[in-house]
């Protein structure tokens, strides 16, 4: 492992292993066969990689793409790594060259792809060469339980007869148990060692929105967080990817679109300009992302819901492979679910009927559920995540409140289901319950039931996502062609007050902004870091790779933050191994000094921060946000705005504009509200709240049924509190 050591420092420029490098590494050197399951990111090609260079001989990595072998070997060959591929894209003196070093004995990894491996002829002229390990990446696809399967792959069975005596490792990132074993089955692994990591990610934050229109607002706000950097957004339909891309690109984002409608041309096109980071978002159905290797997507979005977890997982996953903070977000709207019920319903089997409608269920429970989304996830892949807050969603943000009185709530909506007879849909219950003048409303007389109006002082669009999320938690089902909501025997229970429902609301003023990614831009000066981009992206242009080949953003993060004005010092920083300093370090040295002369920023620093911050929970340090929004918010109270006109202004959610006037009212310790409460509202509420004490809103707001709104009571009571 010593050994080990040097090679990483030399050619990766790494320091420290990521959990299970080391153990699987260790199978490596001592020969014996392994499976390692690691999720996407988790930094599986080193295991082999490094390895592979302190063994004698050769090391053969089988992988089932070209795109993802040109990468590795580009990145190897940046790395000073003899490595090289062979595959049908090469033309025959191209491949001939390649047998040639091979023959040398100059090289010492090889990529290949299975068909070219098992080619009688070359099997056998790989069998009389010295070979270090043979290394089958995205080692799934000989499964057909997985989601790849590629016949081609199925042949790899071969290989332990053709190499007897080469141990054989398999890597993916498929975590189930059948996966697992058919692969030790199929590639005839002898007492491997299994190594399987945890599937939680936690440099990623996940959230999810309930989709408000089109969407385009929010897939806005998160480019925005993310601006100059790599997002993914995915669409559900073609015409969405257009629709939304075209918007994009009018509002002035550099965008690009991928579908399996547009020419291989165009999909190319899109592709490249997105590697080579000339494109900042690229806008797409699941067709894309397979084969694409980039470490460093700050952001994936989904506009619509993904049709299972395993989907999700997989395309959420495409963010943050480099260990730094991405951000997931899924925008959710009622209408997802029929969309993939109607595709779904057009399968040929029953079978396949059965398993994609519970595969649905399980996203839409994760979608509209009050649990962590690590947990969440985790769990649906057989792992439970340890310890309480996962400090990287929002539920565990708080950016999701828990509905004080979810049983009642619930209890309004059921029995608006129940009144309605079990024959409307989502739309129509929330109109009905937040008291709706609409004329199909009117016509049938709904407006005579004892549950119209019952919740009008809540946003149609809220009831709505209570709804959605009592039919996630099972208690509400929705049937046939038009989705009619139908109370199931929970919902009964519910009725009957023997179970409670978790119901939430977006909590108010959750700035989550300012904290992704808060951790690992310590110390990092933006200016350079993007001034250090542009160089990168010149260099890859001129060597014809992707930019994240040249260096990772990790790399130039943490150049950004040492600032080193010498190569000695460009060596220090985490991600340049020697080979990198040789053909770069001038260029980024160069380009380091002169930003720093001219902004007298200091250099050379040597951070005690840790260089590179590895993938940890973060304490609760991460949460201490800078909010840019508040002085502007506050500037408007200051002059007496509504908060209508606060929310129209700045285009943030009543909810968030109301904890803003909270907040404000607290600050500034005033004891009366007006004029957000008028003086008459104030006295009833605090005649109330003399009785009833001001701890539960809820209480006051019983009392004074239909009165005044729930807003009213939380404004008058932290003035009730500041007066005191
Ligand atoms: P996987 O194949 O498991 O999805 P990769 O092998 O592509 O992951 O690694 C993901 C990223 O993490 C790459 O940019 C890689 O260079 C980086 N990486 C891997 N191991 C380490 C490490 N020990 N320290 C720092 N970065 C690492």
């Amino acid at each position: 492992m010593e050994r080990i050591a040097e090679i990483l420092r030399r050619h990766w420029g790494y320091s420290d292993l990521r959990p299970l490098q080391r153990e699987a590494m260790a199978s490596v050197l001592r020969g014996r066969d392994s499976l390692v399951v690691l999720p996407t990111g988790g930094g599986k090609s080193l295991c082999f990689q490094a390895p592979a260079l302190a063994l004698p001989g050769l090391a053969v990595v089988v992988s089932p793409l070209i795109s993802l072998m040109k990468d590795q070997v580009d990145a190897l060959t940046d790395s000073g790594v003899a490595a090289a591929r062979l595959d049908s894209s090469q033309t025959a003196d191209e491949q001939s060259e390649v047998v040639a070093a091979i023959r040398r004995g100059e090289l010492k990894i090889l990529y290949v792809s299975p068909e070219r491996l098992l080619m009688n002829g070359f099997a056998r002229f790989l069998g009389a060469q010295k070979l270090s390990l043979i290394a089958v990446d995205e080692a799934h696809c000989v499964s057909m339980w997985g989601h790849d399967f590629r016949p081609e792959y199925r042949q790899l069975g071969e290989l332990r007869q053709a190499f007897p005596r080469v141990a054989i490792h398999a890597y993916t990132a498929t975590a189930t148990r059948q996966v697992r074993d058919d692969i030790v089955e199929q590639l005839r692994l002898r007492a491997p060692e299994v190594l399987v990591g945890s599937f939680d990610r936690p440099n990623l934050l996940y959230s999810v929105e309930s989709r408000a229109d089109d969407g385009l607002r929010q897939i806005r706000a998160v480019l925005d967080r993310h601006a100059g950097e790599s997002s993914i957004v995915y669409c559900i339909r073609r015409a969405d990817v257009d629709a939304v891309a075209e918007k994009l690109t009018g509002a002035g984002y550099r965008a690009a679109a991928y579908h399996a409608g547009l020419s291989d041309e165009a999909r190319r096109n899109a592709q490249d300009a997105f590697i080579s980071e000339e494109a900042d978002v690229i806008v797409a159905t699941v067709a894309f992302g397979m084969g694409i290797d980039k470490s460093n997507v700050r952001a994936v979005i989904h506009a619509g819901m993904p049709k299972s977890l395993e989907h999700y997982q997989q395309e959420s996953g495409r963010a943050g492979r480099d260990g730094l903070d991405a951000e997931c977000v899924l925008l959710y709207g009622p209408g997802d679910y029929g969309v993939w019920k109607y595709i779904i319903e057009q399968s040929e089997s029953e079978e396949a009927k059965r398993i994609a409608m519970a595969k649905l269920g399980d996203i839409v429970a994760y979608a509209t559920g009050a649990v962590c989304r690590h947990r969440a996830l985790l769990h649906y892949f057989g792992q439970e995540l340890e310890g309480g807050n996962c400090n990287a969603c929002d539920v565990c943000f708080g950016d999701l409140e828990l509905v004080d009185d979810a049983l009642v709530l619930a209890q309004k909506i059921l029995s608006c289901v129940h009144r309605l007879e079990e024959r409307y849909g989502g739309d129509y219950t929330a109109a009905v319950l937040t008291g709706s003048r609409e004329e199909r409303i009117l016509t049938s007389g709904h407006d005579a039931l004892s549950t119209y109006g019952l919740l009008a002082d809540e946003p149609k669009k809220r009831v709505r996502d209570w709804i959605e999320q009592l039919a996630g938690q099972g208690y509400l089902s929705k049937e046939g062609e038009y989705n009619l909501l139908t109370i199931t025997p929970s919902g009964r229970r519910v009725l009957r007050g023997e179970e409670t429902p978790r119901l939430l609301k977006p909590a108010a003023g959750a700035v989550r902004a300012a904290t992704a990614g808060a951790d690992s831009w310590e110390g990092v000066d933006r200016g350079l870091f993007d001034t250090l981009r542009v160089l990168r992206r010149g260099i890859a242009e001129e060597k014809k790779v992707p930019a994240y080949i040249v260096f990772g953003d990790a790399a130039l993060r943490d150049m950004a933050r040492r600032r080193p004005t010498t190569v000695e010092g460009f060596l220090q920083v985490s991600g340049v191994g020697e080979a990198k300093a040789r053909q770069y370090g001038e260029a980024f040295v160069a380009a380091i000094r002169e930003f720093c002369r001219n902004r007298e920023l200091e250099t050379d620093v040597d951070p005690d921060i840790k260089a590179v911050p590895k993938p940890t929970r973060k304490g609760s340090k991460a949460r201490a946000t800078v909010d840019l929004a508040r002085p502007m918010v506050y500037e408007r109270f200051d002059r007496g705005q509504s908060l209508d006109a606060v929310v129209d202004g700045i285009g943030k959610s009543p909810d968030a504009v109301l904890e803003y006037l909270l907040g404000y009212l607290r600050e500034k310790k005033l004891a009366s509200p007006e004029p957000w409460v008028d003086a008459a509202t104030f006295d009833r509420i605090s005649e109330v709240a003399r009785v009833t004490g001001t701890a539960r809103p809820i209480n006051i707001l019983r009392q004074l049924n239909g009165l005044v709104t729930y807003d009213q009571v939380k404004i008058a009571i932290v003035c009730i509190e500041n007066g005191e």
